[in-house]
C-alpha cells in the first residue's frame, strides 16, 4: 500500500482530488507543486494510515517507515539539505490536515529537526545566531506541549523571569546568547516535567510528532468541533511533513495569510495580514498585531506601519500574480497563508476561504457573473442554513451610541447579553435562559463551546484572521476582536476600558459590523437583504420544483412570510390567536361550558375574532393557497394551572373557581400528545369545527370581495388515524360551505385535506386519499409517534442519545429519512394511487431543514411549508435538490 505521497519541485504524486486521502492541505499542496508555484517540498503521510492507527492500538504499517525515510530523502533532493546533518540540516514542519477544515483544532509543530547540534549548523548556515536558537526555543515550546505534554505556560513563565531579571521589556529585547541560555533553561525544565531529555535524535523526534497529529484527532477540541460541524469521526486526518521556509529570517522575511476576496464582505479585493521577522503562529495567535498587505488597505485602517506592497514589493507582485491564478484555478475565493523567506515568497497554504454567508452570496454572484462559474455553481455554493446569519438583526443607525471601545469588525452582526469571562460559565448561563457576550482576552480552540454558548464574542488582542475571527465568522456569530483599549481581569471578573469598569452580568451591546462596543442594550433593526441576495435567490427559484409555504398563525407572520418569498401558507395553527388579546376569556367560556348549548354562546363570541383574522391572512396572501388548520391541542392548555391562576381566572370571568379547578382536573391527562386532540375535539363538539369553518368561509368571501383575487382556502383536519374520523369532520365542514353560500349567495371554492401526522395515516393513505384533497404530512407528531419519543420531553435524554451515535442527529431537527421518511413515503405512494393528483406538503419543522427539504423533492412532494425566517433557506435548499 502506499502511504506516503510526495510534491514538490513542480510536480507532486497527489493532486487536488483527493482529499479524502491527503487531506485538505496534502490535496491542496500537491495541487499548487503540480501547478509549478513555489511550495516548499514536503510529503503528506495518508488519512488510511490514521485510520489503521486507531485500529491497531496506535501502531503503524510496516512499510510507513521505509515509504517516510525515502520521502525525506526526496525532499532533501529537492532542498538540498539532508534531515539530521550535522552541517546543513534539513527542517520541517509536522501538520494536521483532515479532509474538512478544522481551523486551530489539531496541532502543529515547526522547526523540527533542530537539537544541541543542528542548532550551531543553522546559526553558521544562516549566519544569524540569534534566530537559530530563537528557533530551537520555538521548537522547544511547541513540541513539549504537542507531543511531550509539557504545557506552554511553563515556557512562558521561564521567559518572563528572565526578561523581568534582564530587565527587558519585549522579545526583541532579547539577543542570540538569552536564547541560548533560555534554551538551556528550557530543556531542564522539560527533564523536570518527563523526568527525560527532549529528544535529540531527529527521527525521534519526527515520529513522535506524527503520532501526536494522529492522537489530536481524538483530543476534546476536535471532538468538539467534529460533532458541531458534523464531521465523522471515521474520516481521520492526514499529516503533513515539508521542508520549513523562515519567515524570522530578518527584516527582508514575513509570514501572512490572505483571502483572495474580503471573507466579510465578499468585495473583490486581496484581503490580509502580514508580519516581518515572524513565523506563522505569530500572526494567528494575535500576538502581534499585524500589518496590512496592500497600500489601500493600509490608508483605510490610517495605519502607519508600511504595507506588504510598500515593504517588499517583489514577493507582494509574486502573491499577486500566484493569488490570482489559483482563484482561478480552484474558481473560488482562497485563503492562502505565505511565508517569505530572504525576499522569496513561499506558499503554505491554499484552500476554499471561510468566509460570511453575506460575502458567500457576493462571492457566488460576482464569480458567476465573471463567467468562472455557472448559476447553478452559483447556487450550490451557499450553504442555506448559513442564510439565517443575512437574517441577523443590526443595530439601528438612529440609536443613541454609548461607544465604550472599538475593536476589529471581525464577524458582522449586533448581539447584546450580559458580560461573561470563562466559556465554561457561558455555557451554564446560556443553558439558564440568559443571553451572554464573551469577553476574552483572545480565544482558543479551547473556548468553542462558550463562542457557541454566546450571542457574540469580544476579544481585546488579535486581528482579523485571529481565531476568534474566523471561528465567529464560521458560525455565524457576532465577533468584535482586538479591541486594544479593553483590559480584562479574569482574576477580578471585570473589564476596565478608558477609566471605566464593566464587570461580570453588566449588560453591553457589540457591534460586529464597525468593530463597536456599547454600553447597555442598544435598539436593533431588522436586516435588509442585500441585492445579491435577491440575484441568487431568483437563480434559485428558477432551479427549483418544491414549492415554499410558510407556517403562519398571524398578519405579522405572514406579511415576512411573503417578503421572504413564501408561496403560500402550508399550516395556520388557529389555536395560536386564541391567546391574543382577551379572546382567552371566550375560549375559557367555551370549554366549562355544561353543554353544547353553552358552547355555542361562547363560540359565538369566538367566531367574528376568527373570521377577521383569516380575512386579514388571506387578503395579506392575495391569491397564494393558505391552508388554516382545525383546532388541535387539548383543551386543558388554555386552561389556568395553579391555585392562584384558577382563582384570578374564575374572578375575571365571573366563573366558580371550584368549577374551573374541576374542569381542569376532569381535562388533565398523563399523555395530552397521544390525548384528547386533533379532529377527535372535532368528533366529540363538532360545533367547534363548524365555527371554524364558518369563520374561514365568510373571510375568504370577505377578503375575495376586497382584494378581487378569488381565494381558495385549504381546510385541513388535524392528528387523523382513519378514514372515518375525516368524513365525520368533512361532513361537517361540507354542509358549513353550503350553509354559508346559500347566505351569501356566493359560490365558494375550497379543498379540504388533512395532516398525515400518525403511522396509521401513513400506512392507511390510499383509503384517506379518497376524502382528502391534499395531504400535509406533520413531521413533528410522525416524528414523535413514529420513535415513541415525546418531543416535549425528548430534552432529557436526546442529547445522550446523540453524543453515544445512536442518532446520528436529533429526529426532530431533520427528518429521518430510513424510517419517518419511509413512512412518509408510503404515505405519498398510496395516497396518489387513489387521487393522482393529490396535493402533497409537508408543514413539521422539518420543512426548513436543508436535508429534509432535499428528502422532500426526492420523495416528489409539492410544497414544503416552514417558519417565515427559513423560507429563503428552504426556496434555496429546494434548488440544491433540484440541480
Ligand atoms: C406536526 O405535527 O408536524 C405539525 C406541523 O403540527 P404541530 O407541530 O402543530 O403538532
Ligand atoms: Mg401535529
Amino acid at each position: 500500500t502506499k502511504w506516503v505521497y510526495t510534491f514538490g519541485d513542480g510536480r507532486a504524486e497527489g493532486a487536488s482530488g483527493m482529499r479524502d486521502l491527503l487531506g485538505g492541505k496534502g490535496a491542496n499542496l500537491a495541487e499548487m507543486a503540480n501547478l509549478g508555484l513555489p511550495v516548499p517540498p514536503g510529503f503528506t503521510i495518508t488519512s488510511e494510515v490514521c485510520t489503521y492507527f486507531y485500529a491497531h492500538h496506535k501502531s503503524y504499517p510496516d512499510e510507513l517507515k521505509g515509504q517516510v525515510d525515502a520521502a525525506l530523502a526526496a525532499i532533501g533532493k529537492i532542498a538540498g539539505k539532508a534531515f539530521g546533518d550535522k552541517s546543513d540540516p534539513l527542517l520541517v514542519s509536522v501538520r494536521s490536515g483532515a479532509r474538512a477544515s478544522m481551523p486551530g483544532m489539531m496541532d502543529t509543530v515547526l522547526n523540527l529537526g533542530l537539537n544541541d547540534t543542528t542548532v550551531e549548523a543553522l546559526a553558521t548556515k544562516s549566519g544569524d545566531r540569534r534566530f537559530a536558537f530563537d528557533s530551537y526555543r520555538r521548537f522547544i515550546t511547541m513540541y513539549s506541549d504537542v507531543v511531550l505534554g509539557v504545557e506552554h505556560h511553563h515556557f512562558e513563565e521561564i521567559l518572563d523571569e528572565y526578561k523581568e531579571d534582564k530587565g527587558y521589556v519585549l522579545d526583541t529585547d532579547l539577543a542570540a546568547e538569552d536564547w541560548v541560555t533560555l534554551v538551556a533553561k528550557y530543556k531542564k525544565k522539560v527533564k523536570a516535567e518527563i523526568g527525560r531529555d527532549f529528544p535529540q535524535d531527529p527521527h525521534d523526534q519526527l515520529w513522535g510528532a506524527i503520532g501526536a497529529v494522529f492522537s489530536s484527532w481524538m483530543n476534546t477540541r476536535a471532538n468538539t468541533y467534529r460533532r458541531l460541524h458534523n464531521i465523522p469521526e471515521s474520516w481521520g486526518t492526514a499529516v503533513n511533513v515539508q521542508a520549513m521556509v523562515f519567515g524570522n529570517m530578518g527584516d527582508s522575511s514575513a509570514t501572512g495569510v490572505a483571502f483572495t476576496r474580503n471573507p466579510s464582505t465578499g468585495e473583490k479585493q486581496l484581503y490580509g495580514e502580514f508580519l516581518i521577522n515572524a513565523q506563522g503562529e505569530d500572526v494567528v495567535a494575535g500576538i502581534r498585531t499585524p500589518q496590512e498587505i496592500t497600500e489601500a488597505a493600509r490608508k483605510a485602517a490610517q495605519s502607519d506601519k508600511p504595507s506588504m506592497e510598500s515593504a517588499m514589493p517583489n514577493a507582494f507582485a509574486e502573491l499577486v500574480r500566484i493569488y490570482n491564478a489559483l482563484e482561478k484555478h480552484y474558481r473560488d475565493m482562497q485563503d492562502l497563508e505565505f511565508t517569505v523567506e530572504k525576499g522569496k515568497l513561499w506558499m503554505l497554504q491554499t484552500r476554499g476561504g471561510k468566509r460570511t454567508a453575506k460575502a458567500a452570496l457576493r462571492i457566488a454572484v460576482e464569480l458567476a457573473s465573471e463567467g468562472l462559474i455557472t448559476q447553478n455553481e452559483a447556487i450550490a455554493r451557499i450553504d442555506p442554513a448559513s442564510l439565517d446569519q443575512l437574517l441577523h438583526p443590526t443595530i439601528d443607525p438612529d440609536a443613541p451610541r454609548d461607544i465604550v471601545a472599538n475593536g476589529l469588525p471581525a464577524s458582522p452582526g449586533a448581539a447584546c447579553g450580559e458580560i461573561v469571562f470563562s466559556s465554561d460559565e457561558a455555557e451554564t448561563l446560556k443553558a439558564s435562559g440568559k443571553r451572554v457576550i464573551l469577553v476574552r482576552v483572545e480565544t482558543s480552540p479551547e473556548d468553542i463551546h462558550g463562542m457557541h454558548a454566546a450571542e457574540g464574542i469580544l476579544t481585546s488582542r488579535g486581528g482579523m484572521t485571529s481565531h476568534a475571527a474566523v471561528v465567529a465568522r464560521g458560525m455565524g456569530k457576532p465577533c468584535v476582536s482586538g479591541a486594544g483599549s479593553v483590559r480584562v481581569d479574569y482574576a477580578a471578573n471585570t473589564m476596565r476600558v478608558g477609566g471605566k469598569t464593566l464587570k461580570k452580568g453588566d449588560i453591553i451591546t457589540i457591534d460586529g459590523s464597525t468593530g463597536q462596543v456599547l454600553n447597555g442594550e442598544v435598539p436593533m433593526m431588522e436586516p435588509k437583504l442585500s441585492g445579491e441576495f435577491s440575484t441568487l435567490m431568483g437563480w434559485a427559484d428558477k432551479a427549483r420544483k418544491l414549492k415554499v409555504r410558510a407556517n403562519a398563525d398571524t398578519p405579522n407572520d405572514a406579511t415576512v412570510a411573503v417578503k421572504f418569498g413564501a408561496e403560500g401558507i402550508g399550516l395556520c395553527r388557529t389555536e395560536h390567536m386564541f391567546f391574543e388579546g382577551d379572546r382567552i376569556v371566550a375560549v375559557r367560556e367555551m370549554i366549562l361550558a355544561d353543554d353544547e348549548k353553552g358552547r355555542r354562546a361562547a363560540l359565538a363570541k369566538l367566531l367574528p375574532m376568527q373570521r377577521g383574522d383569516f380575512q386579514k391572512l388571506f387578503e395579506i396572501m392575495g391569491d397564494r393557497p393558505v391552508t388554516i388548520r382545525l383546532l388541535d391541542p387539548p383543551l386543558h392548555e388554555f386552561l389556568p394551572h395553579g391555585d392562584e391562576e384558577i382563582a384570578d381566572v374564575a374572578k375575571s370571568m365571573g366563573a366558580d373557581p371550584q368549577k374551573l379547578r374541576e374542569r381542569a382536573q376532569a381535562l388533565h391527562e398523563f399523555n395530552p400528545m397521544l390525548g384528547f386532540r386533533g379532529c377527535r375535539l372535532a368528533i366529540a363538539y363538532p360545533e367547534i369545527a363548524e365555527m371554524q369553518a364558518r369563520a374561514i368561509f365568510e373571510a375568504a368571501i370577505a377578503a375575495e370581495k376586497r382584494t378581487g383575487k378569488r381565494v381558495i382556502p385549504e381546510v385541513m383536519v388535524p392528528l387523523i388515524a382513519t378514514k372515518a374520523e375525516l368524513d365525520i369532520v368533512k361532513a361537517r365542514i361540507d354542509a358549513m360551505a353550503k350553509a354559508v353560500e346559500k347566505e351569501t349567495g356566493f359560490k365558494l371554492e375550497y379543498q379540504t385535506g388533512t395532516m398525515i401526522e400518525l403511522p396509521r395515516a401513513c400506512l392507511l393513505a390510499k383509503e384517506i386519499a379518497e376524502s382528502a384533497e391534499f395531504f400535509s404530512f406533520g413531521t413533528n407528531d410522525l416524528t414523535q409517534t413514529t420513535y415513541g419519543i415525546s418531543r416535549d420531553d425528548a430534552a432529557s435524554f436526546l442529547g445522550t442519545y446523540t453524543e453515544k451515535g445512536i442518532y446520528p442527529i436529533d429526529p426532530f431537527v431533520s427528518l429521518d429519512p430510513i424510517g419517518v421518511g419511509e413512512l412518509v413515503k408510503i404515505g405519498v405512494e398510496r395516497g396518489r394511487k387513489t387521487r393522482p393528483d393529490i396535493k402533497l406538503g409537508i408543514c413539521g419543522e422539518h420543512g426548513g431543514d436543508p436535508a429534509s427539504v432535499a428528502f422532500c423533492h426526492e420523495v416528489g412532494l409539492d410544497y414544503v411549508s416552514c417558519s417565515p425566517f427559513r423560507v429563503p433557506i428552504a426556496r434555496l435548499a429546494a434548488a440544491q435538490a433540484a440541480i
